[in-house]
């Protein structure tokens, strides 16, 4: 074996992985036929024709309720906004506490303070890393009104137990498929496993149209409130005729119509880059199994991936080095990765100092609120767990990545592996 490029030898991987680039022709067009009409935004803020957006926003959303096999999509212009017309849709409100998970992108958690109601954190299961049902029910109190579930990573959460679990206590369910383009449970796409779901189309994504995002919903009542609070919700409220004006503040969060044709012919790739990653993600997990204390992504019975991310756990009570010294060896190899995610996030300051509107600590102290929510460290065993020690993010399962490169990947890992008696300073045993 050669000799690990942490310690001067030559890397397995000398040239950068390919960048993730889904933009083609079709969208270079889509784009030209925008600017050649010269109307990039057709939305008024007032009861009128022009308050569902223009032609292109209107197409894009006829197009996704058609892929999804849903009733209602909206567009809006991220998925943050996504998540914050989607928790105020559901009338959650001041003293209301909202499940969240706290293993995601911020904004999964922010959009409850939005509403100016409660996050409490539930934890996430050790394999999937989406929310555990178990600890969901323990963090049910009589304030709890809704459940903000995280698709992460792509795999899907567990929609059939959280959604009884929301039934049996009357609560609304938030799904953030922001990571979920591609990934299924039961055959039934994710984004469509809860009350409302929330996709991005942000630079990042499995799809993109720069920036951008959607609701979807199979209830009326919702969707309209979503479209209320996307656009200026209290100037229409009374022309339309809107009796239930809870949380009717709008703001104006819509999508303009470049990014509409971006997205129309994003969407038309969705299969083709989800059968892609599968094939690139299995691939790449048959050849990383059986390498000690490497455990790669599970994919739960009846669940489909969506490969957002590629994400393994390490195990150091069995190589015996730390996940950091791991990873460092790794990347000197060439192959990017990530220790962990992002903080948990009951870490962030506007937790643990619970200051979010003004200086004197509202929601968390707001009179309304009866109840009293922990933040401390530890809340979350699990998830600080899989953060500080056990997971290894990748973001390299996409088009544009061949079989070749996955076995640099390969190689890395294996040759690392066998590098640890050395990296350990225990050489002695051999490599
Ligand atoms: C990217 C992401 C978001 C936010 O998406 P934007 O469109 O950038 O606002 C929300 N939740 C998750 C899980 C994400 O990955």
């Amino acid at each position: 074996m050669t000799s690990l490029a942490l310690l001067g030898g030559d890397p397995v991987r000398g040239t950068p992985f390919p960048r993730y680039n889904p933009i083609g022709e079709s969208e270079k067009r889509a784009v030209l036929e925008v600017m050649e009409s010269g109307v990039l935004s057709e939305y008024l803020g007032t009861w009128s024709p022009e308050f569902y957006g223009g032609p292109r926003v209107q197409k894009l959303e006829r197009e996704w309720e058609a892929f999804f096999g849903i009733k209602h999509a909206v567009s809006v212009n991220s998925a943050t906004s996504g998540l914050v017309v989607a928790v105020g849709a559901t009338g959650v409100g001041p003293g209301d506490e909202v499940i969240v998970s706290p293993y995601t992108m911020s904004a999964s958690v922010a959009c409850v303070l939005a509403y100016n109601a409660i996050p409490v954190f539930a934890d996430i299961l050790p394999d999937t890393f989406c929310l555990d049902p178990v600890s969901i029910r323990r963090a049910i109190t009589p304030r709890t009104r809704g459940i903000v579930v995280v698709d992460l990573f792509g795999h899907p959460c567990e929609a059939e137990e959280i959604m009884a679990i929301a039934k049996e206590h009357n609560l609304r369910v938030v799904e953030d498929a922001a990571q979920a383009y591609g990934a299924s449970y039961d055959n039934r796409p994710a984004g469509t496993l809860a009350d409302i779901g929330v996709f991005s189309l942000n630079y990042h994504k499995t799809i993109h149209s720069g920036e951008g995002g959607v609701c979807v919903t199979k209830n009326d009542d919702l969707a309209e409130r979503i479209q209320l609070i996307r656009n200026h919700a209290e100037v229409v409220v009374k022309n339309k005729g809107v009796q239930n004006i809870v949380s009717m503040i709008g703001f104006n969060l819509r999508m303009g119509e470049i990014e509409a044709a971006i997205a129309s012919e994003q969407l038309k790739k969705v299969c083709a880059f989800a059968v892609e990653r599968n094939d690139l993600a299995t691939y790449l997990t048959e050849r990383l199994r059986g390498i000690p204390g490497i455990t790669p992504p599970v994919v739960r019975a009846r669940a489909r991936h969506g490969y957002y991310g590629y994400v393994v756990r390490y195990d150091a009570s069995r190589t015996g080095l730390s996940r950091g010294r791991f990873v460092e060896a790794l990347r000197a190899e060439g192959i990017p990765a990530g220790e962990g995610y992002v903080e948990p996030i009951y870490l962030q300051p506007v937790y643990q100092q619970r200051i979010a509107y003004g200086a004197v600590g509202c929601p968390f102290t707001c009179p309304y609120y009866g109840g009293s929510v922990d933040y401390k460290k530890g809340i979350c065993p699990v998830t600080e767990r899989m953060h500080e020690q056990e997971v290894i993010t990748h973001a390299l399962i996409y088009r544009g990545v061949s079989r070749n490169d996955l076995d640099d990947i390969v190689r890395a890992y294996e040759k690392v592996s066998g590098g640890i008696p050395v990296l350990a300073g225990r050489a002695h045993e051999r490599s």
